[in-house]
């Protein structure tokens, strides 16, 4: 909607006149917030802007049909996650545009040596390339003992660093695999 002056004033009259007559208008605003996500499912999930974490609700709208693509309408801040309790800064407000945006990037994108731009790989293709280069570079540089010739396994020249909408889970996993190959510097943009 991108009002004139007089219908913006014709707008703020009928506010105004609503409210002269005492009419609440709470209860109306009220109700176009509640049908906006009456038909919603509700994701729970974490702000990715920074290491506060905050959770969010995501409502989503569609009825999961096969050939229905969900479609992103509200979020919020989730008023049950502890770290937040349903507040959200300006950034993490915005959070919607950052999921409907058509800049996001959807596939994987490597820049080779030498080059001076990114390009679309196909998952497959990335996660070869990925299982190539860990094995390559722990073949060649996974340390067995130290410099006193104590056993110490470890692989010092990869790193892990996960995000802060990464689940239990998940994390659990990312731990243990690579733990599993030596790797000592494990962070989490979260720290969870
Ligand atoms: S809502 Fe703001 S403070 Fe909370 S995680 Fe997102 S960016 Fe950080």
């Amino acid at each position: 909607m991108n009002p004139t002056r007089r219908s913006f004033l014709k707008i703020g009259t009928g506010a105004a006149m609503a409210s002269v007559l005492g009419f609440d208008l709470k209860a109306a605003y009220a109700e176009s917030k509640e049908l906006k996500i009456a038909r919603t499912t509700e994701t729970r999930s974490t702000c990715p802007y920074c290491a506060v974490s905050c959770g969010v609700i995501i409502h989503t709208i569609g009825d999961k049909a096969k050939n229905v693509t969900a479609q992103v309408v509200h979020v919020e801040g989730d008023p049950d996650h502890p770290i937040n309790r349903g507040t959200l800064c300006p950034k993490g407000s915005s959070l919607m545009q950052d999921i409907l945006n058509d800049r996001r990037l959807l596939k994987p994108q490597v820049r080779r040596p030498g080059s001076d731009h990114w390009e679309d790989i196909p998952w497959d293709q990335a996660y070869q390339e990925i299982a190539r280069h860990i094995k390559k570079t722990r073949d060649e540089t996974f340390v067995t003992t130290d410099s006193q010739g104590r056993t110490v396994n470890r692989l010092e020249t990869i790193a892990w660093n996960g995000g802060c909408t990464d689940t239990n889970e998940f994390n659990y996993l990312a731990v243990k695999t690579m733990r599993s190959l030596g790797v000592c510097f494990i962070e989490n943009q979260a720290r969870v």
